[in-house]
């Protein structure tokens, strides 16, 4: 008997192995083997085995190198037949290492590419959204920042002066200032030895390519724009090339970030983010840029340290979707948090509509907002609810906002002043140098169009991260260190895009094994919301009976001493029981309140009858 004999004809993954050809995955991987040594684990097994993790719901290697084990339709699926050893779980975790991300983006890419040639990505509008997810690191493995990095940098000085010397000299502060250098060798803490000798290995090969920048960007291009584009090109923070590192040397004004004194000595790249039943967590911000088309197709991924605002990394992710899958979308839409001046106006400039929310601020201040004064663009004025004009003060405002006064001697002898201002040096008003911009985004709010794609928002993205966090163990990452998470991210995200692709292509079950893993009702990893009621819902029967016991006691009770006074108390206890009971909703809880309900009846009817007689 064999394997193939075993394993059924409908299975799902007899269906996988026969519409998704991976042998592609050579391709992405060639550079990483050499052409002689020990045969190793064939690339696509391992690229089978992320998508049979993927499938399963299985959050470590460990256990899925055992599921492999047992499960024959797995077997036959990785191509090992039953006498044929399996590859060690350590094996995937070297592998991993020695791949990259690179490999995993590039996997990604050749999921979207077929999702692609099959007809499933529409390219007219763009979503994106951001959802947190916890790290796997606790809270109490913060330490401070300074204290941590001292201690390394006294740890590994002198080791790594030696290794990190490269070939022609380059130390690894050299690197870091080479902008093509990977974000997560270039840190000044380098938190494990494994990841030291990483850099050193890789170090001589990549610092020569630091070394090299590219001489020529493009042959149409004059030595003067090809010299300023490649120090702009340099100095410019590209979030997918950094792999959603924030740089820690930029600040803003006298803002801090909690992440520049505190760091996780297990996950350092982890921050802090509030949790959404309260207290703080360490986390992540996993960022998705989903198609318009019925398919729901995720071009891009990333994700970043949960200190990095949605809108950070969101024109890289947007220009990098559009380009490489050659798009040409006429809408984005997003929440309030894209709704900035820099994205707006780089939307419109590449002809986007941005369909976005925007802050109102009039709202938060009783006094009259900007929208109660008429803005003159002729004239640059703006015209007051009274009549008066607010000119431009020359010395007022900065980059971002230029500041309009009313005169003072106006404003104080003004009968509306108590509803426009406090101030005796006349109302002042700030408009952004993007204010038209805003205006355009604003008259887009009254649309049909803005309407259905703000309804379409709600049900096009949320829904994808909640399929992968209940259904693929996003809720919290299994790996560490930003790039794994990204590589972890990029496998979640491959396998959503595979699971429309393989529905696509004839799958019209359930998109993924019935014997797997995943379906078992998903972990719930957030603490209980409503603790009591939990427990109350353990006990119901419990209740009940109690409840119905007490009843008869009560009853006994009262009966040979019912008066005026216990009646009253009767009645308002047994009310109160009532409401208590209603309010748990569950049906075992109404039963012990029509219990009451019919003793108060029956306590209340003899008293009133003996009252009356
Ligand atoms: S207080 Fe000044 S700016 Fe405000 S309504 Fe009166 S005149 Fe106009």
């Amino acid at each position: 008997m064999s394997l193939e004999e075993l394993v059924p004809q409908g299975h799902f993954y007899r269906h996988l192995q026969k519409v998704l050809d991976l042998s592609f995955v050579y391709d992405l991987v060639r550079e990483s083997y050499a052409m002689a040594g020990r045969p190793s684990i064939d690339p696509v097994v391992f690229f089978k085995l992320q998508l049979v993790m993927f499938f399963e719901d299985i959050r470590s290697e460990r256990l899925l190198m055992r599921q492999v084990a047992d499960r024959l339709s797995v077997r036959w699926y990785l191509g090992y037949d039953f006498g044929e050893p399996l590859p060690d779980h350590s094996s995937l975790t070297r592998i991993r290492t020695r791949y990259g991300i690179d490999v995993f983006r590039r996997f990604f890419e050749m999921i979207v590419e077929q999702c692609q040639q099959a007809g499933l990505v529409w390219g007219k509008e763009l979503y994106a959204d951001a959802t947190k997810i916890q790290a796997n690191a606790a809270l109490s493995s913060m330490k401070p920042r300074f204290a941590v990095e001292a201690h390394l940098a006294n740890l590994f000085s002198s080791e790594l002066e030696e290794t990190v010397q490269t070939a022609d000299g380059a130390s690894l502060q050299e690197r870091a200032a080479c902008p093509l250098a990977p974000p997560h060798d270039n840190d000044a803490v380098v938190f494990c030895t494994e990841e030291l000798l990483a850099v050193a290995a890789q170090t001589s090969s990549e610092a020569s390519e630091c070394h090299e920048l590219p001489s020529q960007l493009h042959p149409d291009l004059d030595e003067a724009t090809e010299a300023d584009l490649s120090i702009s090109n340099r100095e410019r923070q590209d979030w997918i090339e950094r792999l959603g590192e924030p740089a820690r040397s930029v600040t803003h004004g006298t803002y801090r970030r909690m992440a520049d004194f505190w760091v996780s000595t297990t996950d350092p790249d982890a921050t802090m983010m509030n949790g959404k039943t309260g207290g703080s967590k360490l986390g992540y911000h996993t960022h998705y840029v989903v198609d318009g088309g019925k398919a729901r197709i995720i071009l891009a991924v990333l994700v970043t340290p949960s200190e990095v605002m949605e809108n950070q990394p969101i024109l890289d992710l947007l220009w990098r979707t559009r380009f490489r899958w050659k798009l040409w979308p006429r809408q984005f839409t997003g929440d309030t948090t894209y709704g900035t001046a820099e994205i707006i106006t780089a939307l419109e400039q590449q002809h986007i509509r941005p369909y976005v929310p925007l802050p109102d601020f009039d709202q938060r201040s009783a006094f009259f907002g900007q929208r109660d004064f008429h803005y003159d663009a002729q004239r640059d004025i703006y015209v007051c609810p009274n009549g008066a004009e607010l000119h431009v003060l020359p010395s007022g405002g900065n980059e971002q906002f230029q500041q309009y006064r009313a005169k003072a001697s106006i404003c104080n002898g003004c009968s509306l002043k108590s509803r426009c201002t406090t101030s005796n040096t006349g109302r002042r008003i700030s408009r952004h140098v993007a204010e038209e911009a805003f205006e355009r985004v604003r008259a887009f709010h009254q649309t049909h169009a803005y309407k259905k794609a703000m309804n379409k928002r709600k049900v096009w993205v949320e829904p994808l991260f909640a399929e992968a966090k209940d259904w693929h163990g996003m809720r919290r990452f299994r790996l560490r260190r930003l790039w794994r998470v990204n590589c972890e991210a990029l496998v979640v995200a491959t396998g959503q895009n595979l699971k429309r692709l393989l529905q696509k292509r004839g799958w019209e079950r359930r998109p993924f094994p019935t014997e797997a893993v995943a379906m078992v009702p998903p972990l719930n990893w957030e603490p209980d919301e409503s603790p009591r009621h939990e427990m109350l819902k353990g006990h119901r029967r419990g209740v009940a009976v109690a409840s119905l016991v007490a009843c008869g006691a009560t009853r006994t009770f009262f009966e040979p001493q019912m008066s005026r006074f216990s009646l009253v108390i009767t009645i308002s206890i047994t009310f109160s029981s009532s409401i208590i009971f209603i309010l748990n909703t569950p049906l075992y809880h109404l039963l012990p309140a029509f219990a009451y309900l019919s003793l108060s009846r029956s306590i209340f009817a003899p008293s009133s009858s003996s009252a009356f007689s």
